[in-house]
């Protein structure tokens, strides 16, 4: 041993955690390559692990955790993959307060929150059983209205919907 050595710094292990990730983020398994979107309202946890995952990805979920924000959150972890602008989509319409960690070699490389759009196009079904974009075959186009308490209008029908009526395409 030299003691000091300026020309080895001491680096991270590929099996460590992601360094700039918080302490609540890992109380789910951390991930070498993937996605994790943290901050989903705990209630939601299931229905975003289902929208998002295929059956061949690797998925780690975490339900009910503690958060100062949510009170219970949850978190899911996708390893292997990224999300596609049509996705970070439908994720906005079900947990428009989820944060989004790309994880690449087990480290953050770009966080963000999930951006609202001004429209969701072709994401979800109008909830009016009546509108044309239920009887043809026309994409849906939804506006939003509120983001509070997230809630949308169809531009065909003008009818408005809170989020939670609406089913995903
Ligand atoms: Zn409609």
């Amino acid at each position: 041993m030299t003691g000091n050595s300026p020309i080895n710094p001491p680096v991270n292990q590929p099996n460590d955690p992601p360094t700039t990730s918080n302490s609540r983020v890992r109380q789910v398994e951390a991930i070498v390559n993937g996605t994790v979107i943290d901050h989903i309202p705990g209630h939601m946890t299931l229905k975003v692990a289902n929208m998002l995952a295929s059956e061949h990805d690797q998925v780690s979920i975490g339900m009910n955790l503690r958060s100062s924000r949510l009170g219970r959150k949850g978190v899911v972890k996708i390893s292997g993959r990224e999300l596609d602008q049509r996705t970070l989509s439908r994720l906005a319409l079900v947990a428009p307060s989820a944060s989004v960690s790309i994880i690449r070699d087990t480290h953050v490389v770009q966080k963000f929150t999930v951006a609202m759009p001004p429209f969701f196009e072709d994401i979800a079904r109008c909830a009016n059983p009546n509108c044309v974009t239920n009887h043809e075959k026309w994409a849906t186009r939804l506006e939003v209205i509120r983001t509070d308490h997230l809630e949308v209008r169809c531009v065909y029908c003008e009818r408005s919907f809170p989020a939670s009526e609406l089913v995903l395409i």
